[in-house]
């Protein structure tokens, strides 16, 4: 049996990541969830797989735990941030799947990290934020870090299985294709995005996700995020990785060899896939997910992301370059900007001018300090968030 702590298990990589699970019930246990709202999805959760441990905010600890008695359940509350960090590193657990979203992820995810877990990343923003930290800490600790996060995963089961240990040069590996859907507002020009709402932001065309990444996938930061988590997993600088814009997401992502060869995976788009991959590497179980029907998808097409128009993605490439604190400022201004436009109070188009300006009124550091890196996490959110009060 494998024990497993999902953080986040009440989002939508919680509930996919639950439903491999259940179809393969005689190998995985649930062993630790965490949620933070909608705590009744929890409590179902609770009596339906029966954890250990169940993670909630300090202030619902004690209402969640009687619940959890009245419904005849043993699992054992822990609370807040030292909750989540509980359940990440408790020896009982042999993976983590790392499924909260934004920030709020860094914590309990190193504290799986530096318990030499299986890690099961889908919360990209925790390596985005803490990048060189957060790879040097794997290594000492002797983690394993598997990505979830579709196009890595692709990227990952493209690559030779020892790739880490090589360089890429020395592979004939010459690029990494990371496919985007496009979003939404694909061939919109700048002047009708202008007026978009969150409503329209939300409603992605191939994938269901939460509310932060598909306005993520809407303004194209999620590809710049996932620029950046592909060059630290992956160990590569952002000239070798191209983006390539795929509106069928049929396939994930691909690596380009040498001798001309290109290594693409496919599948339908449903996360199931690679949390099933990830869950049981490097065997393969059932996850659930219709068979790719090739000839049903039709044609699959191809583009430049158009940059003027969304520029997100440029900034977050900047931002790595710039290194050190750079890509955390970046997230901590995204981040920002992405719910004050979900609550309404700037446009979709104010989302990479807010992050812009964070990074025009910063200066960089290197990010080789936690307490720092959290110390500018939070300096750059209250930039953001003065930013946004003189833009209205
Ligand atoms: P979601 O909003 O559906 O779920 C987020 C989870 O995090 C929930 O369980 C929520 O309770 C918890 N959470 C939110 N704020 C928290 C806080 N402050 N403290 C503790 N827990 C908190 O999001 P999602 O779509 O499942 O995405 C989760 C992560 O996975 C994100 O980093 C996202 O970028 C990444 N991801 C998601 C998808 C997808 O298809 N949904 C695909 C690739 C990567
Ligand atoms: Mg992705």
């Amino acid at each position: 049996m494998i024990r497993i702590a999902i953080l986040g298990a009440t989002g939508s990589i919680g509930h996919s990541t639950l439903d491999v699970i259940a179809r393969n019930a005689e190998q995985y246990e649930v062993f630790a969830v965490s949620g933070y709202q909608r705590l009744t999805e929890l409590l179902e959760i609770c009596k339906k797989f029966q954890p250990k441990l169940a993670a909630v905010p300090e202030k619902e600890a004690i209402k969640f735990q009687k619940q959890l008695l009245a419904a005849g359940c043993k699992t054992q509350v822990v609370a807040g941030k030292e909750g989540l960090q509980i359940l990440a590193s408790t020896p009982e657990v042999d993976l983590v799947v790392a499924a909260i979203v934004g920030a709020a992820g860094l914590l309990p995810t190193l504290a799986a990290v530096k318990a030499g877990k299986r890690i099961l990343l889908a919360n990209k923003e925790a390596l985005v934020m803490s990048g060189a930290l957060f790879m040097d800490a794997v290594k000492t600790h002797q983690a394993v870090l598997l990505p979830i996060d579709s196009e890595h995963n692709a990227i990952f089961q493209c690559l030779p299985a020892d790739f880490a240990k090589r360089s890429f040069a020395e592979q004939g590996i010459e690029k990494l294709l990371l496919t985007a859907s496009g979003g939404p507002f694909r061939g919109w020009s700048k002047e009708a995005l202008q007026a978009v709402t969150p409503a329209q932001a939300v409603a992605h065309p191939n994938w269901s996700m939460g509310q932060k990444i598909s306005v993520d996938s809407a303004t194209l930061m999620n590809k710049g995020l996932e620029l950046i988590e592909a060059c630290w997993l992956f160990n590569v600088q952002p000239q070798q990785i191209e983006v390539v814009v795929h509106p069928q997401s049929i396939i994930h992502s691909m690596v380009s060899y040498r001798d001309g060869s290109v290594l693409a995976q496919l599948g339908n788009p449903d996360m199931r896939t690679p949390i099933a991959h990830a869950l049981a590497w490097p065997k393969r179980i059932p996850a659930g997910v219709n068979p790719l029907n090739l000839i049903a998808s039709a044609a699959l097409t191809f583009e430049q992301p158009d940059e003027a128009a969304f520029p997100c993605l440029k900034l977050a490439r900047q931002a790595f370059e710039a290194g050190g604190t750079a890509p955390a400022l970046l997230n901590a201004a995204n981040e920002v900007a992405v719910a004050a436009f979900l609550e309404d109070r700037i446009r979709f188009t104010e989302i990479p001018q807010v992050i812009s300006q964070v990074l025009d009124l910063s200066s960089i550091h290197a990010a080789n300090d936690l307490e720092f890196l959290l110390s500018e996490d939070q300096r750059a959110n209250q930039l953001a968030v003065s930013i946004i009060q003189k833009l209205h």
